[in-house]
């Protein structure tokens, strides 16, 4: 089923084996129906290194005619390409091939990723592109496992008839998916992966903030040998490009991650002609340290829950309870682990800590930092940029908050937590689901019985019991209230791309 790369689909600029110098110079095309092309309009846009500001290169514009095409290219190698007569295990191969060619580039990817979106190389390499290849393998699995069951029927207003009834699992069709910039190919494998093992066509927009590693990711779903028009991936802004996805007719699902605000925007659009919808949106996570914790990991436990990937976690532990007996010891270890860590520029050796992503999530996270602070909240350490050059802001911790205050209610998406003393288990657990998130939530307790009541009590998709950001290809995340629809990961995430058929033949 391999399809060989003419000359002319081969990817132009040449890549070098560990570093994206020559890769990324000139603009870089879109992939659509396996062609890389130009935006139609001609427009580009340029994407930032986030440590500098400074351009990294250009990058096609897509819009409303673009999507259109990549649209009627998804359509048309789902109605009638090789990739529909494909089997299961066929798929299965290349999504593998796929994930063996991204473990190849592990490197180039990690080196991109932390140039664009400006995270440590050291992350990058053990954890974006990593889970990454982990999660395109776990999907090749289950691409052979969709299955249905046989029911046996008994319809009472059919005395003496006899059935046999069963369901099937069909791909859902033409799929729209709009992703972040918090992991990029992180994001884009989550989507992907679920999508292609279904036998799905997918039209991926990536954010115009780091859309570099969706790029390169396109080429190698060429050279792993997927049809062209399985994928087709148009970059391009959100209002444009993402509003022309989440609302064109010619797609049966739109799957979204990013801002709950976003969120509603894609549900409206997608409302006109019904189309499924999953959703991956905003947290405003609850980290809750018990007087029985295990204080040397519950410390560096909760710094890691907010401060890893600089804050821009939907999952990010930005309210931490503290029992009040231990609240002073917990938030001078947070604060300690807060000045500790080194921030600077991704590609550092020793950098623990980049900058943030845009200016825009600079002002956004600086404004929380005042609003903080004008409602009474008390700075223990951080609340400021570092230095005054690139997107650094320093690890925060606050104090004197409540319910009300901004910092506490909204997701701020950067490395601030919120430290609240309090008494009991009745209280932590009340004010730990006042919220209108519900994506995450972590526990630090040696009380097994306390552990499993508050897994069960806490109104999140995760939680996590003595440990936090853990995550697995198997386990399905999502979140409960405002934080979305659906789950991602796991078996969970196929039933987001397929439609189940009830058949029923009477005998
Ligand atoms: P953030 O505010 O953190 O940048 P967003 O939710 O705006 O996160 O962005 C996540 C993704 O949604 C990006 O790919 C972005 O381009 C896209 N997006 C933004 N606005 C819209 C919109 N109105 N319709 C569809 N997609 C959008």
């Amino acid at each position: 089923m391999k399809t060989k790369l003419s000359p002319s689909r081969r990817p132009t600029a040449s890549k070098t084996r560990n570093g994206n110098g020559s890769w990324i110079s000139g603009t870089r095309r879109m992939l659509i129906n396996g062609k890389w092309v130009l935006a139609s309009s001609g427009e580009t846009f340029s994407t930032f290194n986030p440590a500098t500001a400074e351009v990294i290169c250009q990058v096609a514009a897509g819009d409303k005619t673009d999507i259109d095409a990549a649209v009627k290219a998804a359509r048309a190698a789902f109605e009638d390409g090789p990739w529909r007569r494909m089997t299961p295990s066929e798929r299965g191969k290349l999504i593998w091939k796929l994930a063996d060619l991204l473990e190849r580039q592990l490197e180039e990817f990690a080196q991109l990723e932390s140039l664009d979106n400006g995270k440590p190389l050291a992350v990058a390499r053990v954890a974006d592109i990593p889970l990454a290849v982990d999660l395109f393998r776990y999907m090749a699995g289950w691409a052979t496992k969709v299955v249905g069951h046989t029911i046996p029927i008994s319809v009472p207003y059919a005395p003496g008839a006899k059935f046999f009834a069963y369901t099937q699992r069909e791909p859902i069709g033409v799929v729209g998916q709009i992703i972040p910039w918090n992991f990029p190919l992180l994001m884009a494998a989550w989507k992907l992966g679920p999508a292609l093992a279904t036998g799905c066509t997918v039209v991926l927009k990536p954010a115009e903030q780091t859309p570099l590693t969706a790029l390169r990711l396109g080429e190698l779903i060429q050279e792993a040998g997927f049809p062209d028009g399985v994928v087709n991936i148009v970059t391009g802004f959100g209002e444009t490009a993402g509003a022309a996805l989440a609302a064109h007719p010619g797609i049966d699902k739109v799957a979204f991650t990013g801002s709950t605000e976003v969120g509603k925007l894609i549900v409206r659009a997608a409302s006109n002609d019904l189309k499924k919808v999953s959703l991956e949106l905003g947290g405003k996570s609850p980290n809750i340290i018990f007087d029985d914790a295990d204080l040397e990991m519950a410390i560096p436990g909760a710094a890691n829950a907010i401060f890893f990937n600089h804050g821009q976690c939907c999952c990010a532990g930005s309210r931490l309870y503290v029992h009040k007996k231990h609240f002073d010891k917990v938030v001078d270890g947070v604060a300690a682990a807060a000045k500790k860590i080194k921030v600077g520029p991704g590609h550092a050796a020793d950098t623990e800590m980049g900058p943030l992503v845009s200016e825009e999530q600079l002002n956004r996270v600086m404004g929380y930092l005042k609003s903080g602070v004008l409602d009474g909240a008390e700075t223990v350490v951080g609340g400021n940029r570092h230095g005054d050059r690139g997107y650094f802001v320093k690890p925060t911790v606050l104090v004197n908050t409540k319910p009300g205050m901004k910092v506490v209610d909204e997701e701020i998406f950067g490395p601030v937590v919120c430290a609240v003393p309090f008494k009991d288990v009745n209280e932590v657990l009340s004010v730990a689901n006042n919220n209108n998130y519900g994506l995450a939530a972590a526990v630090w307790t040696r009380d097994v019985s306390r552990a499993h009541r508050l897994a069960s009590e806490l109104r999140a998709g995760t939680v996590w019991v003595n440990c936090y950001n853990i995550f697995d290809s198997a386990l399905p995340f999502g979140g409960y209230k405002q934080s979305g629809w659906g789950r991602e990961m796991g078996s969970e995430a196929l039933e987001l791309y397929t439609e189940t058929k009830a058949v029923c033949v009477q005998l």
